[in-house]
């Protein structure tokens, strides 16, 4: 039903002359950077030459090196419904998940996610947040947490209610347990953990988001949580966070996603609560209202950056996102408050990794943390002539400017193309597993 796993090797890999932002404080920018990358680990990185003792060695004169990046909210299941949804009457996001999501089978859910995972590492994304709120039963999320492992890609799986769930109905906890008990830290060798995506006070009653909440926070699961809409009201003022956090549900193991509607009490309690946000600014921006990423920053919240999903018109590429959010912001707030190119950098890596809970693990290149790094080519014309790099990257970059992904010392991307085979089979299926998933709801009657 899956392929065999086809993971690249670890590479011992020493890279030469090279650029780094380590986004480090310790570190800040070197020039002429050697980084050493043995059995998975970032081992050394600093001016002075290194011994190649055996490693690859990857010359990076004209490249620059980043951390990969880190995409905190991603629903990975509906990636095959893109090019479904439009512009048409009745083709919606919305109108499409809700007419197809019944009709994906397990294979879907592993293809769609390795399809988006390819989609990721030639993005330069090495860290994803599996948000799936659509889970019928542990099997649809192993075949999720299977598709992430053998993508090679870093990150969460949060297991969600299904799709169709009616709000009085509380998700199935036994099958929750079942999954967690399923897949210890020892058997995902640490590259993804656990978490819950909870639907929350504003999408079901209080016995229900009690219960979630108890269960979530009995086993130790990280919980997150859409807060997009308010369902009781039409014109949205508020967030109603504080009443979260007067109920105990805020806190340092929850992510709260999009929040386009915090008031400044709702911010002040998600700082004070050590609360982290999620923003998609691409959706938001589309769908739902400004994302508040200076009011946030400037109240201490930990914020970090995300795709959201395939299925809306978006596309999970950073620099665009990260472009979109500067001059938005700059617009919105004035360009003295907006954040700098180097803070939105921060974002999109090492605050990524902290709202996640494993910024010891990634984030940053620095000596001790896995080898989750990118390179682009410095001397591609949109870079040129050259000049600050954060602020060329954020201003000019492109995802066609990445050369080379690597993910916990395995090579994904080499020369622009993907590695693993089944990462581009995944790619080239894409149409033809759209078109058996539109059939089967057709031939069930539930699409035209
Ligand atoms: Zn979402």
């Amino acid at each position: 039903m899956f392929p065999d796993s086809d993971l690249p090797a670890r590479a011992d890999l020493l890279i030469t002359d090279v650029t780094a932002l380590t986004m480090d404080p310790r570190l800040g920018d070197l020039e002429h950077a050697t980084i050493r990358i043995e059995d998975g680990v970032i081992t050394e990185i600093g001016v002075d030459p290194m011994d190649p003792a055996g490693a690859r060695v990857l010359d990076g004169a004209g490249l620059l090196a980043l951390p990969g990046f880190v995409d905190t909210h991603w629903h990975l299941w509906n990636s095959l419904l893109r090019g479904t949804v439009s512009d048409a009457p009745g083709r919606d996001y919305f109108s499409v998940k809700r007419g197809l999501g019944p009709f994906h089978d397990i294979e879907d859910f592993y293809w769609a996610a390795r399809f988006a995972l390819a989609e990721a590492v030639t993005a330069g994304i090495t860290t994803v947040h599996n948000w799936d709120h659509n889970v019928r039963s542990p099997d649809d999320a192993d075949a999720n947490v299977r598709a992430q492992l053998d993508a090679g890609i870093r990150g969460r799986f949060s297991y969600g209610p299904r799709d169709s769930s009616t709000p009085e109905a509380t998700m199935d906890l036994a099958d929750l347990r079942v999954f967690i008990d399923r897949w210890p830290a020892s058997r995902t060798g640490g590259l993804v953990d656990v978490g819950v995506a909870l639907r929350g006070p504003h999408r079901t009653p209080e016995s229900v988001y009690r219960a979630e909440w108890r269960s979530a926070r009995e086993w130790g699961l990280p919980i997150t949580l859409h807060c997009d809409r308010c369902l009781r009201e039409t014109d949205c003022r508020t967030c109603g966070l504080v009443r979260f956090d007067d109920e105990g549900l805020l806190g340092p193991d929850v992510q709260v996603v999009h929040a386009v509607h915090a008031s400044g009490a709702d911010i002040t309690a998600l700082a004070a609560t050590g609360t982290h946000v999620s923003l998609s600014p691409i959706t938001e921006l589309r769908t739902m209202g400004f994302p508040l990423v200076t009011e946030l920053l400037e109240a201490g919240v930990v914020v970090s950056l995300s795709t959201d999903t395939l299925a809306m018109p978006t596309a999970p590429d950073v620099f665009s996102t990260l472009r979109a959010v500067e001059a938005v912001e700059s617009a919105r707030c004035g360009a003295d408050r907006a954040p700098s190119p180097r803070r939105l950098l921060q974002l999109a890596t090492v605050d990524g990794a902290r709202d996640l809970g494993i910024d010891a693990v990634t984030g940053s290149l620095s000596p001790g943390k896995r080898a989750d790094l990118i390179l682009l080519d410095a001397r591609s014309s949109n870079l040129l002539p050259s000049g600050d790099a954060a602020e060329a990257l954020v201003r000019q970059g492109r995802a066609t400017d990445i050369t080379t992904v690597v993910v916990d010392g395995r090579v994904l991307l080499d020369d622009r193309q993907l590695t693993q085979p089944s990462a581009r089979t995944a790619v080239a299926d894409a149409d033809a597993r759209r078109d058996a998933l539109v059939e089967r709801a057709r031939t069930a009657g539930a699409w035209k």
